[in-house]
């Protein structure tokens, strides 16, 4: 099984983006993710389309957009346009979820559904479904995706558990090499294999 390890840039040093990208692009990052906060889904106000366009043009990896916005369906032309290579929006403010992920799939987007740990499975049951006869259709598997709390302590747990997708922002920024411990996270699946 594939390891992604996608660094996420809101724990970069932004006086000096270009290099922490240059630095997890070096030491083997898959993606980059960009948490995109509205200060209304969560407190915190984030990046918008014009940070997107500029990480767009620092990297070739896939951009990861993780949507934390009620009506996410308001930014999905103008994050296609900027680049973004993957859109996950939240069941929780998603009532029209399939057809909200129709649209991103429309972009061009890989489109992904997103829960918050207190929220029941059955939120996506349904688009569950979906997107699995679609990706049989294409041989291809669901990418499963955690994020939060990520560092060496736990990424084997949850590789064990059946993820394959990790997203790490402290643990990977503020370690004395950002680029090795991308290398770090990833050994401590491979290890279990
Ligand atoms: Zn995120």
């Amino acid at each position: 099984m594939t390891v992604r390890i996608a660094p996420s840039i809101l724990s970069a040093d932004f006086a000096c983006l270009a290099d922490e990208i240059a630095r997890v692009e070096a030491g083997g990052a898959d993606w980059i993710h960009v948490d995109v906060m509205d200060g209304r889904f969560v407190p915190n106000l984030t990046f918008g389309t014009k940070v997107i366009e500029t990480v767009r043009r620092l990297t070739s990896l896939p951009l990861d957009c993780h949507l934390m916005v009620v009506e996410p369906e308001r930014y999905f032309e103008s994050f296609a346009d900027a680049g973004a290579t993957g859109i996950t929006i939240h069941g929780e403010v998603a009532p029209h979820l399939h057809r909200q992920l129709e649209r991103i799939r429309e972009l061009g987007v890989r489109a992904g559904a997103a829960l918050n740990p207190s929220t029941p499975l059955e939120t996506v049951r349904d688009v569950a479904r979906d997107l699995d006869q679609l990706l049989d259709a294409a041989r291809s598997a669901a990418v499963l995706e955690v994020d939060g709390g990520i560092a060496r302590e736990t990424i084997t747990a949850a590789w064990r558990a059946g993820a394959d997708t990790f997203v790490a922002g402290h643990a990977v920024f503020a370690a004395a090499d950002p680029g090795a411990e991308v290398g770090e996270l990833r050994a401590r699946c491979a290890e279990t294999v």
